[in-house]
């Protein structure tokens, strides 16, 4: 249920209001808006009367929301959620650009893509320290030695970095990492979701291989219930009959989700596609059809790359892209 206050209330029968309903058991999400104050009920609103809160002097409308997500949803928060991550901002019509290698290799590498990521105009540095692979024969990262690495070439660069974590075991080793990162193949690990709700940092929550956009949205649902509003949604790719792509990239979730929830929304057209020249058409409709930000794998030798080397850019078809990119979001703006 969703309690719309009248702009002119005062903050004494705001907080009066909000006593009465957490006395009845519930949660309360308040997103205070330039125009208006919104109250999201979470629990059991049967009992909750509508037409006495209705009658309120302070409030405008009472309504029932009747989606299971409530904290993610867009009813709930009218306006954008804004991430911030340092100096850098995403949502809202501030657009991310993440980048970086699949994984974090050597210092040499991942400082060397770093700066070359950062002057073609990324915002955000990425690399993978603990891999999911597929393979367990296969690299699985440099795991604690890369997130170091990770941090010089943020010392190098001033870059903040987005890494994946993969077990809640490891968060101890996550503390100063700016995003962290949970991959498709984690989406709904609830245990994770719900731990890495209490850190408060941003986490950048991508969308599982075969998951619908509801499941998306309750896995968020989780890290926001545990009292973290810093969540970025990803869409990377589902399984479909796709037989010459990695993945097929869903682009309409971008629009939909943004319908349905206030969080920013990234594309990730490398993971999507699996192949390097398909990344560039792909993240240009990506900025196209509105998304917040884009995740890209960028590598300073490809193939040699420990990992996804084939849909991995170069530091200078990267730095194409980017002006690209800013040219499309100019015209839609
Ligand atoms: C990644 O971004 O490194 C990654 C493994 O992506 P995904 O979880 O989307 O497969
Ligand atoms: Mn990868």
């Amino acid at each position: 249920m969703i309690v719309v206050l009248k702009k002119e209330a005062s903050q004494a029968k705001k907080d009066q209001l909000i006593d009465w309903l957490k006395g009845m058991g519930l949660g309360i999400h308040i997103s205070v808006g330039e125009y208006q104050t919104v109250l999201g009920l979470i629990g059991d609103t049967s009992k909750v009367d509508m037409d006495l809160i209705g009658s309120l002097d302070i409030v405008d409308s009472v309504k029932r929301v009747t989606d299971t997500f409530k904290c993610v949803n867009r009813q709930f928060h009218p306006d954008d959620t804004v991430v911030s991550v340092g100096d850098v901002k995403i949502g809202g019509g501030n657009f991310a650009m993440i980048a970086g290698p699949c994984s974090v290799e050597s210092e040499e590498q991942i400082v060397e893509v770093a700066k070359a990521v950062k002057a073609a105009g990324a915002n955000l540095l990425r690399g993978g320290a603990f891999k999911p692979r597929t393979s367990p024969y296969d690299f699985q990262g440099l795991k604690a030695e890369g997130l170091e690495l990770l941090r010089i070439a943020r010392k190098e660069t001033g870059l903040p970095i987005v890494t994946e974590i993969m077990s809640v075991s490891d968060l101890p080793l996550f503390e100063d990492v700016d995003v962290l990162q949970v991959g498709a193949r984690n989406m709904q690990n609830f245990d994770l979701l719900k731990e890495l709700g209490n850190t408060g940092k941003p986490i950048l929550l991508k969308r599982g291989l075969a998951n619908t956009l509801k499941e998306l949205l309750m896995s968020a649902e989780y890290i926001m219930a545990s009292g973290n509003e810093q969540v970025i949604l990803c869409e990377r790719g589902i399984r479909t009959y796709s037989d010459y792509m990695r993945n097929t990239l869903d682009l309409s979730a971008v629009p939909m989700l943004h319908e349905l929830s206030h969080l920013p929304v990234i594309v990730d057209p490398s993971h999507a596609t699996g192949i390097a020249r398909m990344v560039p058409p792909m993240a240009l409709s990506a900025a196209a059809c509105g998304a917040d930000g884009l995740i890209i794998e960028v590598h300073n030798d490809p193939i040699h790359a420990l990992c996804d080397g084939a849909q991995s850019l170069k530091p200078e078809e990267y730095a194409e892209l980017v002006k690209k990119v800013n040219a499309v979001r100019e015209a839609i703006m």
